[in-house]
């Protein structure tokens, strides 16, 4: 196969040095299997990636496409003896076209080049994942990811109008439309937003656009329980209102972003909300009602950003996160051995404060440190579970937390994963939350357009 792939693809798209290949194995989810990849192919063109599919069809070989690797779920992890198809030098901007309000991309593009090159149109592409400035647009088509901004503008796949995919055949299949309505066919384009690689490889996306947005200002309410953050959030659905943002950081992650850089956030308190309007010349009133149903809701402060500097502040401390509870799980036990199961459930908001308890419950009862951030307007949870590598034990009660909570999510009527998806990291809950005949139904589309399942096996189902 290593041969076939040399002989049809430039020299310096394949990649075969043991060295190279390890930096390809996985993605950013702890505790997920992964493997040695056989060849890292680097496509630059559509053409070089069917050639690549073709070849490693003939052998039967898995296939795996890669973006950034900043997934959460393990779907990006290679398996032992995989074609591994890193889709980051694709990073053509094809078209911006303001008139159509669509733009052409190559899979690799990152969000924020995006975010800036269409900024200069006055344009906007609105998810924006807090991996922003390293996620591609094909694993954020791929993942179907969501955002800060989701809870007004909604999530990837509602800009997502028409895609190129390499089908497991090494087929060539166009997608959708460029016009702003289309009806004609099935609706394809959807079937491999949030695939998560394994129904085909995305090689060029045509991406509905918004005018950018105006200037947002910016409130932090401090609570001194999760529940009354929760009710709060559930208030402002209720009332009607668009914020732009609405984001919870709890108790555990303050103390952490606050340890990786100190920005002088109340650790004492239980959890913030930060919420944004940009409606412009309503923004100040929209933000006045946030304010007010906040301080009914049990708020001990509310306070506005004075200017937009400081919002930016509060946001890039929301994403920090990650690396900050990263940062305080390797700190919490000896030799560094720390990791960080990362959980990403999807309730109703009016189920958030229930669950927002049921998982401080949960981590009591199994006495295991679990942080909470949530896209929190969206009901989207990420409870971040802190365990020890390095100690069996505590790696098995941190999993036993993990499927704890994904179970209450299901009990109350919400989804195993509100945007990292299902990788590796939630097959089973996959299989339960659609039952026998949702699986029956993937497997057909899987065997339909992989008839070798040879795109990333394993991964979903
Ligand atoms: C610090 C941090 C913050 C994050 N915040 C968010 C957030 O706010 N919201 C959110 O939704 N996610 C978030 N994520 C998760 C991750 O960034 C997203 O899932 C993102 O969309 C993955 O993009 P990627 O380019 O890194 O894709 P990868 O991780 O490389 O791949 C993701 C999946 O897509 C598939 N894939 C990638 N490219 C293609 C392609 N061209 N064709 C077919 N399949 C493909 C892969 O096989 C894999 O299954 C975060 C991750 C980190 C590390």
């Amino acid at each position: 196969m290593i041969s076939e792939l040399a002989a049809a693809l430039p020299a310096d798209s394949v990649l075969t040095d043991p060295d190279l290949l390890r930096s390809y194995q996985r993605d950013e989810a702890d505790l997920c299997p992964y493997g040695m990849p056989a060849a890292v192919v680097r496509p630059r063109e559509t053409a070089q990636v069917a050639a690549a599919v073709t070849i490693a069809a003939r052998y039967a070989v898995p296939v795996v496409p890669q973006g950034a690797r900043t997934g959460l779920a393990g779907g990006a992890n290679a398996v032992d003896g995989a074609l591994v198809l890193s889709l980051t030098a694709m990073d053509r901007i094809v078209d911006i076209d303001g008139t159509n309000r669509i733009a052409v991309v190559q899979p690799g593009v990152v969000n924020a080049a995006l975010a800036k090159a269409l900024a200069a149109h006055r344009l906007r592409f609105p998810p924006d994942p807090s991996s922003w400035e390293s996620a591609t647009i094909g694993g954020n088509v791929s993942t179907n990811a969501g955002g800060m901004c989701c809870v007004k503008y909604g999530v990837t796949g509602e800009y997502v109008i028409g895609l190129e995919v390499v089908l497991g055949t090494g087929e060539v299949l166009r997608t959708g439309r460029r016009p702003a309505k289309g009806v004609a066919g099935y609706d394809l384009t959807h079937l491999f937003v949030g695939a998560e690689g394994t129904l085909g490889v995305i090689t060029e996306i045509t991406l509905a656009l918004r005018p950018v947005a105006e200037e947002s200002l910016t409130l932090v309410a401090v609570f001194p329980t999760t529940t009354a953050a929760g009710a709060a959030v559930a208030a402002i659905a209720d009332a009607g209102s668009t914020p732009s943002l609405l984001e919870l950081v709890d108790r555990t992650h303050l103390a952490a972003i606050e340890a990786y850089r100190p920005m002088g956030l109340r650790t004492d308190a239980a959890a913030l909300l930060l919420a944004a309007a940009d409606t412009g010349p309503h923004a100040a009133a929209e933000l006045a009602r946030i304010d007010t149903l906040c301080r009914r809701a049990g708020a001990d402060e509310v306070y506005t950003a004075s200017d937009p500097t400081e919002a930016a502040l509060l946001l890039a401390a929301r994403r920090l996160a990650y690396p900050a509870i990263d940062q305080l799980a390797t700190a919490s036990f000896p030799d560094g051995s720390g990791g960080v199961i990362v959980d990403d459930i999807c309730v109703p908001r009016t189920a958030l404060a229930r669950v927002l308890d049921g998982v401080a419950r949960i981590a009591a009862a199994h006495e295991v440190m679990v942080g909470v951030i949530a896209h929190a307007g969206d009901g989207n949870l990420h409870p971040n579970i802190v365990v020890d590598r390095a100690d069996p034990a505590s790696v098995a009660r941190g999993r036993a937390v993990f499927d704890e909570i994904t179970e209450l999510a299901l009990a109350v009527g919400g989804t195993c994963t509100g945007e990292h998806g299902v990788g590796l990291l939630k097959r089973d809950w996959l299989a339960r939350e659609i039952g026998p005949v949702g699986v029956r139904v993937h497997q057909a589309i899987k065997a339909a357009l992989d008839p070798a399942n040879i795109l990333n096996p394993g991964k979903v189902l």
